[in-house]
């Protein structure tokens, strides 16, 4: 098993544990190893010391919010040449984010403004942060890195995936598509996969998303096919511990009539091969 989505301390919000001790569960129930994401700080030197430690595949990336100056190619460059395999667009600081009112860095200091993030087509074309943009997706393609669609809108993550075919990027993740962030529709996810997006499906969004149904996630991960991800996105204090987590996602998916087979690969081989080079 291989959680390619979860959340520890230290964070800016209250955690389950910190990298050890989340380790340590993943280790317990057998897993081969994680993807460790956090919103605002790389965390490509954490899950390397957590990689030595614990003989875990822990792997790290960097999610492009304000912390890291924004979608900047300089944070991206330097956690790619420092082993880290994985780049998420803007999250906690997409615009998707503050018009759907989750949580923001803003929101623990009002002095913080509340400026956002976006990729084209919201981002017109011509403008001068576009070329930072090009410049990323240049790095994830000469790293072989995995790109993760973040928040960012349904119309971005498209752009994006168009961007990825165009230069060679062969490891691209909707990041959770069916949540309330991008808030992407069935059969837009089916198309996007067809097209060769592996699509993200959570535990966190079986336990808290507003409206969600296990009924929802199952003709999401129809709609995924062959490139179906599970993940936990776990590490909330009122979420179980995270192999619980998923493991309550794949017996949710099971009970709706899915392949149990075919869900252990969506959180085994599947994001193992899309992550590990
Ligand atoms: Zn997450």
């Amino acid at each position: 098993m291989f959680d390619v989505h979860v959340h520890a301390a230290p964070d800016v919000l209250d955690r389950i544990g910190y990298d050890d001790q989340i380790g340590a569960s993943y280790a317990a129930a057998g897993y081969g190893g994680f993807v460790l994401k956090a919103h605002h700080e790389s965390t490509v030197g954490r899950a390397s010391a957590l990689s030595r430690s614990s003989g875990l595949d822990v792997v790290g990336g960097v999610a492009l919010n304000r912390a890291v100056g924004g979608i900047n190619p300089a944070a991206v460059l330097s956690a790619l040449s420092s082993g880290g395999r994985v780049v998420w667009f803007p999250t906690a600081d997409s615009h998707t984010q503050e018009s759907a009112r989750l949580p923001r860095l803003g929101d623990l200091d009002d002095r913080l403004d509340r400026s956002v993030l976006a990729v084209p087509p919201v981002l017109a074309e011509d403008d001068p942060a576009v070329k930072d943009v090009a410049f990323v997706l240049d790095l994830i393609a000469e790293h072989d890195a995995v790109l993760c669609t973040g928040h960012v809108s349904g119309d971005e993550c498209r752009w994006l995936l168009e961007q990825a075919l165009a230069r060679g990027i062969g490891r691209f993740l909707l990041t959770h598509p069916s949540y309330t962030v991008p808030g992407m529709e069935v059969r837009e996810i089916a198309e996007l996969a067809e097209r060769g997006a592996h699509v993200e499906i959570t535990a966190y969004q079986l336990f808290h998303q507003p409206g969600m149904t296990a009924a929802r996630l199952a003709a999401v991960a129809e709609a995924a096919g062959p490139r179906l991800v599970l993940a936990s996105d776990a590490g909330q204090p009122n979420s179980p511990e995270p192999p619980a987590a998923l493991e309550q996602l794949i017996q949710a998916l099971t009970a709706e009539g899915l392949d149990p087979g075919r869900l252990r690969d969506a959180a085994g081989d599947t994001p193992r091969e899309l992550v590990l080079p």
